[in-house]
């Protein structure tokens, strides 16, 4: 199915060539995005190592992290979530443009890579009923081309998420923890790894990612990192 789909994707590109899906300019190297706005994208160079928080320059640890350690190891968040990001990020999630998503990928796939990488990928699950509405999960998008680049397998089936909850980008940061916690639970009887990479398409608060690296460690998971495509700017944990 999926050579068929690239087979499909290979002639689609002869005869609509990639443009760009911010200025319709013709694409660069098969990405629906021209170079201009590609270099445009806000890249996350410096940063906290521990939770990926843009700062002017790299660090170790961010203040945050000092006082109130995450229960990750590391985070790998190569773009800052901001313009033009977010508006590809927007058709992505919300407008079923997996032709954002793609671009989205290929991106992410040309930025430098963890030192350690880790034995899984982990994307984080949707709701049942939210997956319903959306017809896929944004983050297993995301995950499962990466997880190929990257020579690491996918895991989709370990975590499970059993509440519905609210939209977090509405909420601040205190009920975003309340309104994620206990809403993922360890699908019974997996054999778990060692070292996980939970993945999500953008980490704000990372509240989320927390409660997932939370659930795993208390299983037994050894060391768990969290990877999203951007990390916003200065929201708390
Ligand atoms: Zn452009
Ligand atoms: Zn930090």
């Amino acid at each position: 199915m999926d050579a068929f789909r690239s087979r499909l994707g290979a002639v689609g590109r002869w005869l609509l060539p990639p443009r760009c899906l911010l200025c319709g300019d013709p694409g660069h190297e098969d990405l629906d995005l021209c170079r201009d706005c590609a270099a445009e994208l806000p890249r996350n160079a410096s940063c906290c190592a521990r939770c990926a928080l843009p700062l002017p320059l790299p660090a170790a640890l961010c203040g945050r992290c000092q006082r109130d350690p995450p229960p990750w190891e590391a985070a790998w968040a190569p773009f800052r979530y901001g313009w033009p990001l977010d508006r590809l990020e927007a058709r992505f999630k919300f407008g079923r443009d997996l032709a954002a998503g793609r671009s989205l990928v290929a991106l992410w796939r040309g930025q430098s890579r963890p030192l350690a990488l880790p034995e899984v990928v982990v994307p984080v699950p949707l709701h049942r009923a939210r997956l319903r509405q959306r017809g896929y999960n944004q983050a297993l998008e995301l995950a499962r081309p990466l997880a190929r680049a990257l020579g690491v397998p996918l895991r989709h089936d370990l975590l499970v998420r059993t509440r519905s909850t609210a939209a977090q980008s509405e909420l601040d940061a205190p009920t975003r923890r309340r309104n994620v916690r206990g809403a993922f639970v360890l699908r019974a009887a997996v054999p778990l790894p060692s070292h996980v990479a939970v993945l999500d398409d953008v980490m704000t608060t990372g509240a989320t990612l927390a409660e997932c690296a939370r659930v795993l460690k208390r299983a037994g998971v050894v060391r768990v990192d969290v990877w999203a495509l951007a990390r916003a700017p200065s929201a708390r944990r």
